[in-house]
């Protein structure tokens, strides 16, 4: 923004407003001439051209965006970069753009509407005052403009009594003041902060609808129904912490709300459990069983417990610190188009003895094929570990990890940036593997979810088909 480091206008009461004067502020002004309605005229001398002569009627205003608008007079337009601080003579067509500008902020502010703001919540009660409060008095004026429900302007009916072409208000058009404040300015800054973050978050969503849908929401459960090995995507409207099955999840900042994930563990109970002010509906899911058999030197593989009690401290600290943001905005993709050959959720028999259930998808490919990152995020490890040999686990944000096993060939290190497509790595039968294939896994806070859920999607897009639940 171009307008921040200008000055603040100095304190000129309308009396001094002559020639005189003009000199020292242009002098002090390290932006040559402008002016405003109390402003000066230009010493014939200057390179840029003379303004009008003050004091003048002004005809009427429209601010585009939050620091942006103009102000009408008989004569000329005069347009502000700093929400009404400063006026300069407008230089062409500064209506053009006004439509597309406020227009997506009354998108962006309608996304929200119904929930708390994070900037505050003083509604502005009457969007058009005949008079509105300044200091002590009463001042009548003839339009007024709220672009968000806090930040509003006034043009007074008799502009050449105010020192400014505009009054500016931020608190709902409680109090206004003549002129820009340290206090407005912040305020302004705020707002625009926040709209930032409703763009931000909103670009997450499918649609629109489907935006609004969440961000208008105290509490979002996405989706409100889930199975043992899913996970939810909660999303409240201010900060705070949700426990759930005896663990406590802390809400993280993103965009415009708080988000966590919430893993449903395989020994979760099917029920109506309370999150929130909404209700999370586990339902019952039933998973395969399938025996495998391998050599009795792979068996005695698992025997080796110090290397694989080794191992489990590195994963261990590579998976207890994830980025405290979505890493990712665009979906998941399946890091190889492999055969399935073990799904997710399998109880798992090896030699006829039950051995676990296989909390990762199995895909059967040949030696050397490229593995894909499923998406954007940051290599927590990339190391040669015993059981799943060469492994990668990629950080994705907020508590969720992929994790690539049995490769033959890593093509990333700890700490690598990747992006969704990049080659980490390509499929091996490194480690406990019975032939070259990946073992690929999603973690939700250190739970292993069912990667189904990801393929071409993101959680952000898990939201439920429309649920028709009649009622009663
Ligand atoms: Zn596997």
């Amino acid at each position: 923004m171009k307008s921040k480091k200008r000055r603040q206008w100095p304190l000129l009461a309308g009396a001094c407003l002559l020639a005189a004067c003009a000199v020292i502020v242009i002098g002090k002004s390290p932006f040559g001439s402008f002016s405003s309605w109390n402003a000066v005229k230009d010493t014939p001398a200057a390179a840029t051209p003379a303004p009008t002569p003050p004091p003048r009627e002004a005809l009427e205003f429209r601010m585009v965006d939050l620091d942006r608008g103009w102000v009408k007079y008989a004569d000329g337009i005069e347009a502000t970069e700093d929400g009404g601080g400063q006026w300069q003579p407008a230089a062409g067509d500064v209506a053009a753009d006004e439509k597309a500008v406020d227009g997506s902020l009354t998108e962006l502010l309608s996304l929200e509407a119904g929930s708390v703001s994070a900037v505050g919540s003083s509604p502005n009660p009457n969007p058009n005052p005949q008079t509105v409060t300044l200091g002590a008095a009463a001042l009548p004026v003839k339009q007024t403009q709220f672009l968000t429900p806090r930040i509003g302007w006034a043009l007074p009916a008799n502009s050449k009594d105010a020192k400014n072409p505009l009054l500016v208000t931020a608190d709902g058009g409680q109090t206004w003041v003549d002129g820009m404040t340290a206090e407005v300015k912040d305020a302004i800054l705020k707002e625009k902060k926040h709209l930032q973050q409703l763009a931000k978050e909103r670009e997450l969503y499918a649609t629109k609808e489907a935006a609004k849908g969440i961000m208008s929401a105290k509490w979002k459960l996405v989706p409100e129904s889930a199975a043992p090995g899913d996970a939810v995507l909660v999303r409240h409207d201010e900060p705070g912490t949700i426990t759930w099955l005896n663990k406590t999840y802390t809400l993280q900042p993103y965009g415009a709300g708080y988000f966590t994930y919430l893993p449903i563990s395989m020994s979760a109970k099917p029920g109506k459990y309370p999150i929130g002010d909404q209700t999370l509906t586990i339902v019952p899911k039933k998973f395969e069983t399938q025996y495998l058999k391998v050599t009795s030197e792979m068996e005695s593989m698992k025997q080796d417990t110090a290397r694989i009690a080794a191992d489990q401290k590195k994963i261990d600290l590579a998976r207890s610190k994830s980025e405290p943001e979505f890493l990712f905005s665009g979906p998941f993709v399946k890091p190889i188009e492999g055969i399935l050959t073990t799904p997710y959720g399998y109880t798992r028999y090896v030699n006829g003895k039950y051995d676990s259930a296989h909390m990762a998808v199995d895909l059967a490919a040949k030696e050397g094929t490229p593995i894909k990152a499923t998406n954007d995020g940051v290599v927590a490890l990339a190391e040669s570990l015993y059981l799943t040999g060469n492994s990668i686990y990629l950080d994705h944000g907020m508590g969720l990890f992929s994790q690539y096993a049995h490769l033959s060939e890593l093509r990333v290190k700890t700490g690598d940036r990747v992006k969704q497509g990049d080659i980490i790595g390509l499929v091996g039968t490194t480690g406990f593997s019975t032939g070259p294939h990946l073992h690929f896994t999603f973690w939700a806070h250190n739970v292993q979810v069912n990667p189904d859920l990801f393929w071409n999607t993101t959680p952000f897009r898990w939201v439920q088909q429309a649920q028709a639940k009649p009622k009663g």
